[in-house]
């Protein structure tokens, strides 16, 4: 199965779904990631600063270390913090979509109150509106005024230290966020996994899930 997994920002991918790719990719699936923007930050008013270079970088280790296959869209990626629904983004990837047979997506949540992410949501999701599965995750914590309907869980147990290792590789998020910027997720993730009787899991929300797809999507498509 052909995987496709849409970050706004390099560690967003690691953040919301490291584990459940690095199980995907050792079970012999494929999973592309794609991030829409350059990642470069200058935020001020919490000293956060990080250059896309250095982005770059960090991200193309983590991929490594999940099996991620970091790959570009036939598209500029946009500067951070000007993400915004875009019908040629969309299109491009939709094309990435139909080209690589994606089965299955990973998106943000819909109602993420980070704009690069609800942007990105929003173009991942509408790019996606003929594949089967979609699956929408968070990688931060604000609150907006809705919960997050996280009902779909992936048992990670066995790919928690590679999700640590990945989230390691961003060394610059880590001295400008400190190391509890990684615990927070690790812990939700022994959290999650309480639920499901298990010791760590992600969760996500679907947009929508094909349990069994009964019709060969190659032949529907060759008929
Ligand atoms: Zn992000």
């Amino acid at each position: 199965m052909n995987v496709l997994v849409v970050g706004a920002h390099h560690d967003d991918i690691e953040l919301g779904c490291g584990g459940t790719v690095a199980r995907l990719t050792e079970e012999g699936h494929t999973v592309y990631g794609v991030v829409l923007t350059n990642s470069e930050t200058h935020y001020d008013v919490r000293n956060i600063h990080r250059t896309k270079e250095q982005a770059l970088v960090e991200a193309k280790r983590a991929a490594e270390v999940i099996g991620l296959t970091l790959t570009e869209l036939d598209y500029p990626q946009v500067d951070n913090g000007l993400l915004e629904y875009d019908v040629e983004l969309m299109r491009t990837t939709e094309r990435f979509i139909a080209k690589h047979d994606i089965e299955l997506v990973f998106s943000h949540w819909q109602y993420d109150m980070n704009t690069d992410h609800e942007a990105a949501a929003k173009i991942t999701t509408v790019a996606s509106r003929h594949v089967p599965s979609v699956l929408m995750y968070r990688s931060n914590w604000y609150q907006p005024d809705r919960a997050f309907n996280g009902i779909f869980y992936v048992d990670i147990s066995r790919y928690i230290e590679k999700k640590i290792k990945s989230l390691e590789c961003y060394s610059v998020e880590i001295s400008n966020r400190s190391r509890e910027w990684i615990d927070s997720f690790i812990d939700h993730n022994r959290s999650y996994g309480f639920s499901i009787d298990s010791e760590y899991a992600e969760v996500f929300e679907p947009m929508r899930y094909t349990l069994i797809n009964l019709v060969d999507r190659q032949n529907r498509r060759d008929g």
